[in-house]
């Protein structure tokens, strides 16, 4: 779909590009209430042009977030449910096919806290400390993956399961990363370090990505966090505390949703203040202990009352 757009008009964010990574900011720029403008000069999709033959479970976080999952899975050639019996073909290169710089999607919701006022520029400024290792484990990953061709493997089923499974057992790679050690995750001692790829398990730690739960009237937990951040824990049981954080967090301006963790939830009983990126920014006994200056980027005398 293409729309004449007046380029002489003011903008809060361009977007060059309208690949993966620029539709990606795009989409979490409008959950987010915030205009931008695209410029992209290719007018229709190429097929001689990189594509995506598959979409990782992390991806599709975001797409459902975005509501656009469901479109996604109908437009696909293929099943969905086929994907558990692909046999994947990796003759094409032995080369790094690609350089990217993380998903920009991840990124937009950042720009747009700092441009509704609620965050500061340490908060963009952290994107690269959070970023950089993710990236760099996934070219890592990739590369080695690209080391083992099939041209190059013994005609011997087991032993080409044996020599690709990291590639095709990533879930560390796209679940199990963590954002600890980032200036605006809540300080622990813990450092951002490369887990194992090929495995993932759950954790609520500061940093993590939050434990993913399918609740019992069939929706994702992930549904029912808020567009901001998300104070979920046993939130009946400290309403006063509750109260304070809620009170705080609107005199900053700072968008915050509570969810009474349901009971189904294995980690029901600890708070945690999750971001607009599903990663943990806090874990605390008590919503007292929240710093929100800290994971908002904001310096404590910035802080408008
Ligand atoms: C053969 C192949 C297979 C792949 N398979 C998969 C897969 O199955 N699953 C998967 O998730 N990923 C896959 N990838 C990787 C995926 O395609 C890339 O990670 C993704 O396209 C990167 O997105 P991007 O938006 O960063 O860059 P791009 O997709 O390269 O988009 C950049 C955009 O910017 C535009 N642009 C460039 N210069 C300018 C300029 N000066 N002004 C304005 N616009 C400009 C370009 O026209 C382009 O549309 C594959 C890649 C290749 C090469």
């Amino acid at each position: 779909m293409s729309r004449n757009v007046n380029l002489s008009a003011p903008t809060t964010v361009l977007i060059v590009g309208a690949g993966p990574s620029g539709l990606a900011a795009a989409a979490e720029l409008a959950l987010h209430n915030i205009d931008c403008v695209i410029v992209e000069p290719r007018p229709t999709v190429s097929h001689r042009r990189p594509r995506a033959k598959t979409t990782n479970v992390r991806t599709m976080e975001h797409l459902r977030r975005w509501g656009v999952a469901e479109q996604v899975r109908k437009t696909a050639p293929l099943p969905v449910a086929w994907s558990q019996r692909v046999t994947f073909c990796d003759a094409l290169s032995g080369h790094r096919i690609t350089d990217f710089d993380g998903v920009f999607g991840l990124i937009a919701w950042k720009i747009a806290a700092v441009a509704h006022g609620w965050a500061g520029q340490a908060l963009l400024a952290s994107y690269e400390t959070e970023r950089r290792s993710v990236v760099e484990q996934t070219v890592a990953t990739a590369e080695s993956n690209m080391r083992s061709l099939v041209g190059d493997l013994a005609a011997d089923a087991t032993a080409i399961q044996t020599a690709k499974h990291a590639e095709f057992h990533s879930l560390g790679l796209v679940l199990g990363y963590s954002y600890a050690g980032s200036p605006v995750i809540q300080p622990t001692g813990a450092t951002t370090a490369r887990g194992d790829s090929t495995s993932c398990t759950p954790s609520i730690e500061p940093g993590a990505r939050l434990p993913h739960a399918w609740l019992t009237d069939g929706s994702s937990l992930y549904d029912h966090l808020g567009p901001g951040f998300t104070l979920l824990g046993p939130a009946h049981r400290a309403p006063a505390a509750v109260r304070d954080l809620e009170e705080a967090a609107r005199r900053q301006g700072v968008p915050l949703t509570v969810l009474d963790a349901p009971a189904s939830y294995r980690w029901r009983d600890t708070f945690l203040l999750i971001r607009p990126d599903q990663h943990i920014a806090w874990r605390a006994e008590t919503p007292s202990d929240i710093d929100l200056e800290l994971v908002t980027g904001r310096p404590p005398a910035d802080v408008a009352t």
